[in-house]
């Protein structure tokens, strides 16, 4: 059966990853976690006091040579695992820390040029299913499947809470709604690549959906493009 580019975009603690990586594994297709990436290299500007109290956000820029990020299968996880400059960050990079500078950080052309050029040749001619926020716009604008998500702030804050409360990191609810609400706001509309829902998109509103019913649904869409492409 033919393969196919599947892109799903949307705001911040919508699923989209979760959705995805299911979606990759039913279909033996390649996951591709772009948010990681912008993650990743605010990590590095975080290490070297790019951001943070005072911006230098143009020694970032100088220092993108330097900053090699890639993608390393953990075969006990059954997922890939984001590794910079030869370090897993896996856990460093999903913390508070890292979410608050993360939007602004992913305003900057030069980063976004390097991590765009990186996701298009991944999964090049291979079924790919990528998530982040610009990928049905930008990165592959002409994926057969795109899906765009979307949930209230408060149905999305507290999933996101959930998270770091389960993971040890000691946060408020509203610190985390505010930082979601935040990122959607920077993320919308910033000058290069805002997120936006592509024209051919299928937005999914999973407010009051469960993950149960959100994939059998994504996994639907998924099979009948992929039928009317073989
Ligand atoms: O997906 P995640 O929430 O981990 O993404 C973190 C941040 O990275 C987003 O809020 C956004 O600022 C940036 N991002 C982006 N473009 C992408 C993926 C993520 O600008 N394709």
């Amino acid at each position: 059966m033919q393969k196919i580019t599947i892109a799903i975009d949307g705001y911040s603690s919508t699923g989209k990853s979760t959705i995805a990586k299911q979606l990759a594994k039913a279909l033996n297709y390649i996951y591709v976690d772009t948010g990681a990436m912008y993650r990743a290299v605010t990590l590095y500007a975080l290490r070297k006091n790019f951001v943070g109290k005072d911006d230098d956000l143009d020694a970032l820029v100088q220092d993108l040579p330097m900053i090699h990020l890639e993608f390393v299968p953990n075969k006990e996880l059954g997922i890939s695992e984001m590794y910079l400059n030869g370090q897993n960050v896996e856990k460093e990079i999903r913390t508070m820390d890292v979410s608050r500078q993360v939007s602004k950080v992913a305003t900057i052309p030069e980063v976004r040029y390097k991590l765009v050029e990186m996701q298009q040749q991944m999964g090049k001619g291979q079924g790919l299913v990528m998530d982040g926020r610009d990928i049905g716009t930008v990165v592959f604008p002409n994926a057969e499947l795109k899906i765009f998500m979307t949930a209230s702030a408060n149905a999305r804050a507290t999933r996101r809470y959930k998270e770091l409360l389960d993971r040890g990191e000691i946060v408020s609810y509203e610190e985390v709604l505010e930082n979601v609400q935040k990122r959607d706001f920077i993320d919308s509309t910033r000058e290069v690549s805002p997120l936006k829902k592509a024209a051919d998109a299928i937005v999914f509103d999973n407010s009051h959906m469960g993950l149960e019913e959100q994939f059998e649904r994504v996994y639907d869409c998924a099979l009948g493009v992929i039928k009317s492409n073989s």
